[in-house]
């Protein structure tokens, strides 16, 4: 991303900045089952990065989600659990992830890796 004098950057260049690649060690994963769509997970996301409307059908853009975890921190549902990066379970809408092709004790053993 080009900065100009005094390292502001342009406007409408966020985009551009792919800030998923500052993740070090988890992901938010989003697992579909009790989601109410309350929507305070997207609205609290610093970087935007969450969409979806609709019970269980709430996805990160994995792209510029940074894993600070405060999506998980806010879901007074506990449908976003933070989890091992090397687990990369893509998300889906309205697909709860621990059915397949993971189960919920594998989840949880890299969870606490
Ligand atoms: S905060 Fe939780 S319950 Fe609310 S929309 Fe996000 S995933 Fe769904
Ligand atoms: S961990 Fe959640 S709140 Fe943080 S950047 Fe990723 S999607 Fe947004």
């Amino acid at each position: 991303m080009k900065m100009t004098l005094g390292a502001v950057a342009r406007p409408g260049t966020s985009k551009a900045n792919k800030t998923g690649s500052w993740r070090t060690s988890r992901r938010p994963l989003f697992l579909h089952v009790n989601c109410n769509a309350c929507h305070s997970c997207a609205l609290s996301c610093p970087e935007g990065c969450i969409s979806g409307t609709g019970k269980n059908m709430y996805c990160p853009d994995y792209d510029y989600c940074k894993g600070c975890g405060i999506c998980s921190t806010v879901c007074a549902q506990h449908d976003i659990e933070m989890v091992a990066e090397e687990l990369g379970v893509p998300c889906v809408p309205g697909v709860a992830p621990l059915k397949a092709p993971y189960n919920n004790r594998e989840i949880k053993s890299l969870s606490s890796s």
